[in-house]
């Protein structure tokens, strides 16, 4: 089934295969350090959220230059294509390392550079072919929270000069909810938007943070991470739920990460049903699919057979996703269209 992924972080998504190739390449005294890192939860595994946060780190050490990060990309697009996603956004928060030449600017180069080369052409997504595996790539300057004000800023900064390219659709907020306040990049997150740049916040990820969750609603973003903690079932308030559903803002919802996370104590206590159930938007995503050893093609067939969907309302959810992406009515016309010829072709 073609697939539209709207919330993936690359240095989460990256295959092991991928990282093993890229420390092949590292100076020999590194290999033997870097292998013994772990960067990936296998099924039937658990961490608590701070020690995946601690994993993307260790994936960190690993992309660590411009050919990597430039190599990663790549490989993660084209992971992405074979699993049949024919619309990507990938996000990623732009890194300085000093040490390889790496500015935020120079990190959010090569991912373009990456995206420009790895992208098909929009013609080659209007009709379905199933001998061809297309697919189109778009970038969200992510900021994590852990870092200033001022980095955020300047990350903002970067995507407001870069959205020319048009490659450059939006502007996300992740990283460990349980560190600062992210109320305090308010304004910065106002000045994304004064340029046109759409918002994705990881909103209500962890427990606890109602009245952060509640202010930045105000903004509003176009498109909520997780929103683990917005419904009332799930810790969250009728506040949260009514600003959330007043707006119809669409959840990101990524099922094996909150489990294997530790976030979401098993599949069938997802918050997907409960948001489903009301006819909310939501969309099912990977978060890191390499970190949590999953793809989008899991992630669906884990809530149609938890949550007993049938394959059309699978379908349909597929093919509603569309409705979300950070890109104009044209493109979102042309993936209609490719998602109308596969679906013609598998009735
Ligand atoms: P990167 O931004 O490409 O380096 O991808 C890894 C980063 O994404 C992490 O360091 C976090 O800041 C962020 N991230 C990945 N998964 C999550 C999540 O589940 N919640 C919040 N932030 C996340």
């Amino acid at each position: 089934m073609p697939k539209v992924e709207l919330h993936a972080h690359l240095n989460g998504s990256i295959s092991e295969e991928t990282l093993i190739k890229l420390i092949a390449k590292k100076p020999t005294d590194q290999q033997e350090m870097l292998q013994k890192l772990t960067t990936h939860i296998g099924d039937g595994h658990n961490r608590t959220l701070k020690e995946c946060f601690e994993m993307f780190k260790m994936v960190h050490q690993i992309v660590n230059d411009h050919e990597s990060i430039y190599e990663a990309t790549c490989d993660v697009i084209d992971d992405f294509a074979n699993d049949g996603v024919v619309y990507l956004e990938l996000r990623s928060t732009p890194r300085e390392i000093p040490e390889a030449g790496v500015t935020q600017a120079s990190y959010v180069e090569t991912i373009l550079q990456a995206i420009q080369d790895k992208s098909s052409t929009l013609q080659q997504i209007e009709t379905f072919d199933p001998k061809r595996k297309p697919i189109i790539v778009r970038y969200i300057a992510a900021i994590d929270r852990r870092n200033s004000v001022e980095h955020a800023m300047q990350t903002v900064d970067i995507a407001i000069r870069m959205k020319k390219t048009g490659l450059v659709v939006g502007v996300d907020l992740s990283g460990d909810g349980s560190v600062n306040d992210a109320r305090e990049l308010y304004t910065v997150l106002e000045k994304a938007l004064a340029h046109g740049l759409k918002l994705t916040l990881h909103l209500s990820e962890v427990d606890g943070l109602v009245a952060e969750t509640s202010r930045l609603l105000d903004l509003p973003p176009q498109r909520i991470g997780h929103g683990t903690f917005i419904h009332p079932n799930f810790g969250g308030t009728e506040e949260l739920l009514l600003k959330t559903r007043k707006l119809n803002i669409p959840l990101e919802l990524c099922p094996t990460s909150n489990v294997k996370g530790q976030v979401t104590p098993s599949y069938d206590k997802h918050h997907f049903y409960s948001w489903y159930q009301l006819e909310h938007p939501v969309v099912i995503c990977t978060d890191d699919k390499g970190v949590f050893a999953t793809d989008l093609s899991t992630e669906y067939q884990i809530m149609q057979k938890t949550f007993n969907l049938t394959d059309k309302m699978i379908q349909s959810l597929a093919y509603l996703s569309i409705d979300y992406i950070f890109e104009s009515d044209s493109v979102k016309d042309r993936l209609r269209r490719y998602f109308e010829g596969w679906q013609q072709l598998n009735q």
